[in-house]
């Protein structure tokens, strides 16, 4: 018998998803900050909890990692370089996992905390997502923005942003939060003339208004609306002069423009 893949974002808090990949038997989950999200949803379809991955250490990624250990049977893996709750298996840039059938490539992604790892699996069954990559990438890149630089720099923010979005086109993004429509504000601010985005604000939009999740995204469409990732082009450029023109020279780099942005975001209401 065929076991069927199935990807869930289980909502938590006020706008986290914890990521829950299953076979119908057993499911792994992403960055369980919430056990009782996850415990619920396991016992609703009678699954067991075959492994977990983690991101990052903040308390919404890995707050719920100890109460769901008497009913995990498999391993937890973490990154190499953060505080965890101990004990995990520790991975980093160039590991690679296999849960559920799936070989997940891990990626080193500074910048939101300084050990962020990142999960991709370049193949992926086809009756999951007509077969297409699959990323979760925590807090790191979020459809129409990024996370916020709480303890890297800009320049690493901008490479590991880069390095995500090197991935193939139709790589389904698992983002870790549902900011999608306060993001696309914030870039339809500095991108007004960006037609794709004002196309996907509007599908985004009327995804939120049917209470249904904007995720996962694109990697394709996020090369196409997400400010964060477009730091080399002309409008963008242009965009982060105007509001900074003290602090920008007259050929601001992509990584300047990139610390613009995120400073600017960080102010925006
Ligand atoms: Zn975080
Ligand atoms: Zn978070």
């Amino acid at each position: 018998m065929t076991l069927t893949l199935t990807l869930t974002p289980l909502p938590a808090f006020d706008d986290n998803y914890l990521w829950l990949l299953d076979n119908g038997r057993e499911a792994l989950v992403v960055d369980p900050g919430d056990a009782l999200a996850v415990a619920t949803a396991l016992d609703a379809r009678r699954l067991t909890l075959a492994g977990i991955l983690l991101t990052h250490h903040h308390a919404d990624h890995v707050g719920g990692v100890d109460a769901l250990r008497n009913r995990l049977q498999g391993p937890i893996y973490a990154p190499a370089h953060e505080k965890m709750p101990e004990p995990v298996t520790r991975v980093r840039g160039g590991d690679t996992v296999e849960l559920l059938g799936l070989r997940f490539a891990v990626l080193d992604v500074p910048g939101h905390t300084a050990g962020h790892i990142a999960y991709f699996a370049a193949s992926v069954p086809a009756e999951l997502s007509n077969g297409d990559p699959l990323l979760f990438c925590g807090d790191t890149l979020f459809s129409g923005g990024c996370g916020r630089l709480f303890e890297g720099t800009p320049a690493q923010m901008h490479a590991s942003l880069q390095s995500l979005a090197a991935l193939p086109a139709q790589t389904r993004v698992c983002c870790a939060h549902e900011y999608t429509l306060s993001n696309l504000r914030f870039a339809r601010e500095v991108d007004p003339a960006n037609p794709a985005l004002a196309a996907y604000a509007d599908w985004c939009e009327a995804e939120r208004a049917a209470s249904r999740p904007t995720l996962p995204g694109r990697i394709g469409t996020e090369r196409q609306i997400n400010p964060f990732l477009r730091c080399a082009e002309p409008a963008l450029r242009e965009a982060a002069r105007r509001h900074a023109p003290l602090k920008l020279p007259a050929a601001p780099s992509p990584v300047d423009v990139f610390a613009t942005l995120r400073e600017w975001k960080n102010g925006f209401r």
